[in-house]
């Protein structure tokens, strides 16, 4: 654990690790990533040493959610440390088998809150636009698992004429947001037809893109994809990192790349047992993201995903890391923490505590180091003062 004395905000390059042979015109090819990513127990034994409950996971796990790992990502574990906060979050566990009862095929109900398929309405004035179930690689504790990676039961079939018919019609969306799967593994021309047909539509105003490619797939964020990019602004990019070691040298340069391409940058990360629960880390991730010019934006607690229980944290532990970070450090740097409502209830703030009483004139609040201040409500003016004063301004 990264001491908090000694902060983690370092970027260094891990490139070429396990693939000490590849040219570096491979490595830097996505292409190169994309087919060379690490699918099966025996991609995986050639590279570390699994661990027990890990080999059980990948036995257990693939007809649930396919693994996948970009060489890019892969790099970044540790072989000496089977408790890496990096092979925790693509590395299936035997613990994912387990059902709790708690946990839910789809968490967040979205599959209700679907006019057309593909297509999530939850909110009056924006959409989640799933446009392929495809990823880089795929995170364990995945909150479409029940249609990304096209190998579980259910399928996403997307509707794209539909969606956008329903999109022109209805004028109250301003908002849409591309998500899926990933966005960002469509080609420059896919995406580019699909971001002129949005913006054509003349009521939607504003059009964002949730995508992890930045940080599995660097190499994806190409000066073309950003030429294209910003043709659609404004148009904001919500990254998905949950650990520093993820914000390499590699990984900071693509977010240059889309960010001077005036691309607003925000990450969302989900608190994770055992790779990211910890005030020290947060605050180190926190302090790399804004270096390399991405504002925290969402703190996910888990949602009750099927097979996640050995990643998820208590709800407190959450509400801690904030209140470790607000005041503490640069406001910019501190993230909504969120509880996605379970069955569909859209995401809910989850806040410290700072106001200590409500009494009919005052509130009392608690400031982060835990001292105790007072706000009064406004007085009223008396009528007499009032008075006097409209008065006064006569005689001058
Ligand atoms: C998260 C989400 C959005 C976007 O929410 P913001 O708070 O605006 O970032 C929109 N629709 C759905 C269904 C979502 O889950």
């Amino acid at each position: 654990m990264i001491s908090p004395s000694e902060p983690d905000t370092n970027f260094t390059s891990h490139a070429p690790g396990y693939w000490p042979d590849c040219e570096a015109e491979n490595w830097d090819d996505y292409k190169w990533q994309l087919r060379n990513r690490i699918n099966s127990l025996s991609d995986l034994d050639a590279h570390i040493k699994l661990t027990d409950e890990e080999r059980a996971g990948v036995l257990l796990a693939g007809n649930k959610l396919a693994m996948s790992i970009t060489p890019h990502f892969f790099n970044l574990i540790d072989k000496n440390d089977p408790n890496c906060p990096i092979r925790r979050q693509v590395i299936p566990r035997i613990e994912e088998a387990w059902t709790a009862p708690e946990e839910l095929a789809d968490p967040c109900g979205e599959d209700s809150h679907m006019p057309v398929p593909g297509l999530v309405h939850r909110y009056p004035d924006r959409v989640l636009f799933l446009v392929t179930d495809r990823c880089a690689s795929y995170c364990r504790y995945c909150t479409r698992s029940r249609v990304v990676s096209g190998v579980g039961e259910q399928q996403l079939e997307t509707q794209w004429e539909q969606a956008f018919q329903y999109l022109e019609e209805h004028t109250e969306v301003r908002d849409v947001l591309l998500s899926g799967g990933d966005p960002l593994l469509f080609s420059d021309a896919k995406l580019d037809k699909i971001l002129t047909r949005l913006r054509a539509i003349p009521h939607i105003q504003f059009l964002r893109i949730g995508s992890r490619i930045p940080i599995f797939l660097p190499q994806r964020i190409t000066a073309e994809l950003c030429d294209i990019l910003k043709k659609h602004h404004p148009l904001f990019i919500s990254i998905h990192s949950n650990h520093p070691k993820e914000l390499t040298t590699e990984v900071r340069e693509g977010l240059i790349r889309l960010a001077d391409a005036g691309i607003p940058l925000g990450n969302q990360s989900v608190l994770l047992r055992g790779v990211n629960d910890s005030p020290e880390i947060q605050k180190s991730l926190v302090h790399k993201l804004l270096m390399a010019r991405v504002r925290p934006y969402y703190l996910y607690q888990c949602d009750l995903i099927m097979g996640s229980s050995h990643l998820r944290t208590s709800v407190a532990e959450g509400v801690n890391i904030i209140e470790t970070l607000r005041g503490h450090t640069t406001g910019y740097a501190v993230p909504q923490f969120v509880i996605d409502g379970p069955g569909g209830g859209g995401k809910i703030p989850i806040n410290p505590n700072y106001v200590v009483d409500t009494s009919s004139n005052k509130v009392t609040l608690r400031n982060f180091e835990g001292d105790i201040f007072e706000y009064p409500d406004p007085t009223p003016i008396p009528t007499a003062d009032m008075k006097a004063l409209h008065e006064k301004a006569l005689c001058s």
